[in-house]
């Protein structure tokens, strides 16, 4: 066989080679590692690696990786990414600055015969006539003399391969940001149908929004109570005067706004065309995008539509007694009976305990399995806590995952029999959760702890409550799954 044959066959093993990595495999990571692998075996390689223009860093970062390229001076302008210093890779052909992205020179790739020394060889990456990205082969030994011109010409054809995949790799990570976006948006609505405390639903909005936009800062601002102005309402604190000065300026418009070049989108919260508050999205760096805007736009509909109903709710709610997911009392009707059962004890000279008990580690089942799940369990910890009491006995839902519960004409020997018992029945339940089909597919496992106190004759209602509350938070401090009485 002649010599060129012969590397021929070697330069179609290697594409070979490359079309089955490409084939095989779809994460970034996996196909830059596989990539790095096969070009090994054909030459002395240090490695191989791959860089895409990302749209919203206005930088090159590195596909396997999401490092950025930024220069010595931006450094500081993408808090808690990882970067590489561009002057690294000012020796090599590439032009980044604000306007975007240029490959120069690169015709010199083309005459690799010459008698330079050639330890690194870039190829662009192409999309429609402009270079979105390049492949950077370093190599360990100066190759001019060893790489031939066809093999050069196969180098290029497997880039153009590499190219397409990579576009498509980015492309599914965008459609599966998408999915993911419409999957929160189903969820968000599931979730709202029995939930109407807003200091449980403004935290997951938070999250959530700050989960899809997550180059930038997210505040959420809400109408306070009197109606004068707004208040922060998730996260704790805003650092940043001008926000809260641009916020306390927001009038009831339904069109978002913004600021700052673009840096700060202030998305109004309106609900019955009166306007509720605001969701701010705040970054030194980014101007917000267009995919970015129209998602808060969803999201903040969403949540308007969200917090109307919590707000109407909470009014209907003055009126109510139970609590609409379990259908124990609910915390004002606690209160109520609270204070009657603290008097009746008081008159008769008649025992009376309190409880408090709280699920452990319920962020957890939450995080795990979806809030829904989590719903689904705390209406079966009500369920054993009613097959555990008494008639007699008052149980509530005080809030999120805490239930507090009376046992009127009851000594505190007893009552820590009856937690420990329902303690116990908790920990030894599997809690079913059934899809909508009614097929069971899922069993979770938990367990409570309880904080018990005897009411004594100096103690106030709130007493009664506050030192159940402060038992239960030693059989937290304890491990969990136990039985505390107030000390
Ligand atoms: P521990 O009490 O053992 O210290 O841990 P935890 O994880 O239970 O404690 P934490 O109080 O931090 O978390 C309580 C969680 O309960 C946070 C909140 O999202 C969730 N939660 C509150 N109300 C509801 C609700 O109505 N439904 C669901 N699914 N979750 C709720
Ligand atoms: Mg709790
Ligand atoms: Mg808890």
């Amino acid at each position: 066989m002649e010599n060129s044959d012969k590397n021929q066959i070697v330069e179609l093993d290697l594409l070979a080679n490359i079309s089955k990595v490409l084939t095989e495999n779809f994460e970034p990571t996996d196909i830059v590692n596989c990539l790095n692998g096969v070009f090994n075996k054909f030459i002395s390689l240090d490695k191989l690696e791959i860089y895409v223009y990302d749209d919203n860093t206005k930088t090159l970062r590195d596909f396997a990786k999401s490092w950025i390229i930024v220069d010595d001076l931006h450094q500081n302008a993408y808090p808690g990414k990882l970067y590489l210093s561009l002057s690294k890779f000012n020796q090599y052909d590439f032009i980044l600055n604000e306007k975007g992205f240029k490959i120069e020179k690169f015709s010199k790739l083309k005459d690799a015969n010459t008698d330079e020394s050639i330890n690194t060889i870039l190829f662009p990456l192409m999309k429609k006539n402009k270079p979105y990205g390049i492949i950077k082969l370093n190599f360990l030994t100066d190759i001019s003399k060893i790489l031939t011109f066809n093999f050069f010409k196969a180098l290029s054809i497997a880039s153009y391969q590499i190219s397409l995949k990579i576009q498509n790799t980015i492309l599914a990570e965008q459609m599966q940001i998408n999915i993911d976006f419409h999957d929160a948006m189903k969820n968000i609505a599931k979730i709202i149908e029995t939930q109407y405390e807003l200091n449980y639903i403004i935290p997951l909005i938070g999250e959530m929004v700050d989960r899809f936009i997550s180059e930038h800062l997210i505040y959420i601002f809400l109408r306070n109570a009197d109606d004068t102005g707004f208040e922060l309402v998730w996260p704790r604190a805003c650092r940043d005067k001008r926000i809260i000065s641009i916020v306390s300026k927001i009038t009831a418009k339904s069109k978002y706004m913004l600021t700052d070049e673009g840096k700060i989108g202030i998305f109004p919260l309106v609900g019955e065309k009166a306007l509720l508050g605001c969701v701010v999205a705040h970054s030194n760096v980014d101007k917000l995008s267009k995919k970015e805007i129209d998602y808060l736009e969803q999201l903040t509909k969403q949540s308007s539509i969200t917090i109307h109903r919590a707000n109407v709710y909470a009014e209907v709610l003055q009126h109510a007694t139970l609590d609409a997911l379990t259908g124990l009392n609910n915390r004002r009707q606690f209160e109520i009976r609270l204070n009657q059962e603290v008097a009746t004890a008081k008159r008769q000279g008649k025992p009376l305990c309190a409880m408090m008990l709280d699920v452990d580690f319920f962020k957890n089942v939450n995080d795990s399995y979806g809030h829904v799940v989590g719903d689904c369990v705390l209406k079966d910890i009500a369920k054993i806590i009613k097959a555990e009491l008494r008639e007699y006995d008052i149980a509530s839902r005080y809030g999120g995952e805490e239930f507090a519960i009376l046992l009127p004409y009851t000594k505190i020997e007893e009552a820590f029999a009856v937690a420990q018992r329902l303690r116990h029945a908790v920990e030894i339940a599997s809690i079913d959760i059934t899809d909508e089909k009614g097929g069971c597919n899922l069993s979770v496992k938990i367990t409570v702890s309880i904080g018990v106190y005897e009411y004594n004759r100096e103690d106030t209602a709130q007493d009664l409550y506050k030192k159940a509350d402060n038992a239960l938070y030693e059989a937290k401090t304890h491990g969990r799954n136990k039985v505390f009485m107030y000390q």
